[in-house]
C-alpha cells in the first residue's frame, strides 16, 4: 500500500454517546491502532466528551477532534465552545463546515472562512467540509458547487496553511443514507478539490492538502476510496460508532 500523503480516517460521532460511552470506546481502541507514522486515525466527539477521551488516550496513537468551535477564542458567546480551549487539550483538529451544522445551524462560508483562521491561529488543524446535495449534483453542477465552497472556506490563508489541513469532501446524498459516491465519483470530486487547491495555491500545496472523502464510508468499501488518487482518507459517520466497525476500518493499512 503506497501513498504520497498520509491517509487520515476520522469518525465523526456527531451527537451520540455520553461521557461513560465514549470512556469504554476509547479504552477498547486506543491500544489497537495503527502507528501514527503510518495513518492519522482520529475521533471527531461532542466537546464535553472530549476533556475525558483525551486523558485516556494519552501516550497511544488515537488523535481527537472536536466537530465545530467558534471563531473567537473568548467572550460573551452563550453555548459557543473555544478553540483555544480545544487547543488547550492538545486535541489535534476541529471539523468546520460539516453539512448539518451548514443546514440545521445556518453556518455560511464566511463563518467556515473565519473558523478556519480562528483554528490554525491555535495551532490546531482545521478539517473543512464541503459536499453538493442531491439537486445540484443532479443538475451536473458539483464541481462549480464544491469548488465555490472550497474558495470561500480559503479565503486569505497562507500557502503554508492550505499544505497543513485536511478537506473532507462529502455529497450530501451520501450522508447517513447508504447510498455511497462510487468511488470514481469520489475521486472525481476529491479531484477538482485538488485542482481548485491548485489554482489558489499552486502545485505544491495541491500535492500536500490531504482530501477525505465522506458518505456512507464503512468496512466493506474503504479500500475502494484510499486505492484513488485523489482519495487521502475518509471521514465516517454510523460505521465509525462501534468498536469492531472502527477499528475495521484501519485494515486498509495492513
Ligand atoms: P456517514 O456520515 O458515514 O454516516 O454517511 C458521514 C459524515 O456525515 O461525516
Amino acid at each position: 500500500y503506497i501513498m504520497s500523503r498520509k491517509p487520515i480516517i476520522a469518525g465523526n460521532w456527531k451527537m451520540n454517546k455520553t461521557v461513560s460511552e465514549s470512556e469504554a470506546f476509547v479504552e477498547a481502541v486506543k491500544n489497537n491502532i495503527p502507528s501514527r507514522d503510518l495513518v492519522d486515525t482520529v475521533i471527531a466527539a461532542p466537546a464535553l466528551l472530549l476533556a475525558p477521551m483525551n486523558t485516556l488516550r494519552q501516550g497511544t496513537d488515537l488523535q481527537l477532534s472536536a466537530e465545530n468551535a467558534y471563531f473567537e477564542n473568548a467572550g460573551a458567546f452563550t453555548g459557543e465552545t473555544s478553540p483555544a480551549a480545544v487547543a488547550d487539550l492538545g486535541i489535534e483538529y476541529i471539523v468546520i463546515g460539516h453539512s448539518e451544522r451548514r443546514e440545521y445551524f445556518h453556518e455560511t462560508d464566511e463563518d467556515i472562512n473565519k473558523k478556519a483562521k480562528a483554528i490554525i491561529a491555535n495551532g490546531v488543524t482545521p478539517i473543512i467540509c464541503c459536499g453538493e446535495t442531491l439537486e445540484t449534483y443532479e443538475a451536473g453542477k458539483t464541481a462549480e458547487w464544491v469548488e465555490g465552497q472550497i474558495t470561500a472556506a480559503l479565503k486569505e490563508l497562507t500557502p503554508e496553511q492550505v499544505s497543513n489541513l485536511v478537506i473532507a469532501y462529502e455529497p450530501i446524498w451520501a450522508i447517513g443514507t447508504g447510498k455511497s459516491a462510487d468511488a470514481n465519483t469520489a475521486d472525481e470530486t476529491c479531484g477538482v478539490v485538488r485542482t481548485t487547491v491548485e489554482k489558489l495555491y499552486g502545485k505544491a500545496v495541491s500535492e500536500a492538502v490531504r482530501i477525505q472523502y465522506g458518505g456512507s464510508v464503512k468496512p466493506e468499501n474503504i479500500a475502494e476510496y484510499m486505492a484513488k488518487e485523489n482519495v487521502d482518507g475518509a471521514l465516517v459517520g454510523g460505521a465509525a460508532l462501534e468498536v469492531d466497525s472502527f477499528l475495521a476500518l484501519l485494515d486498509f493499512v495492513k
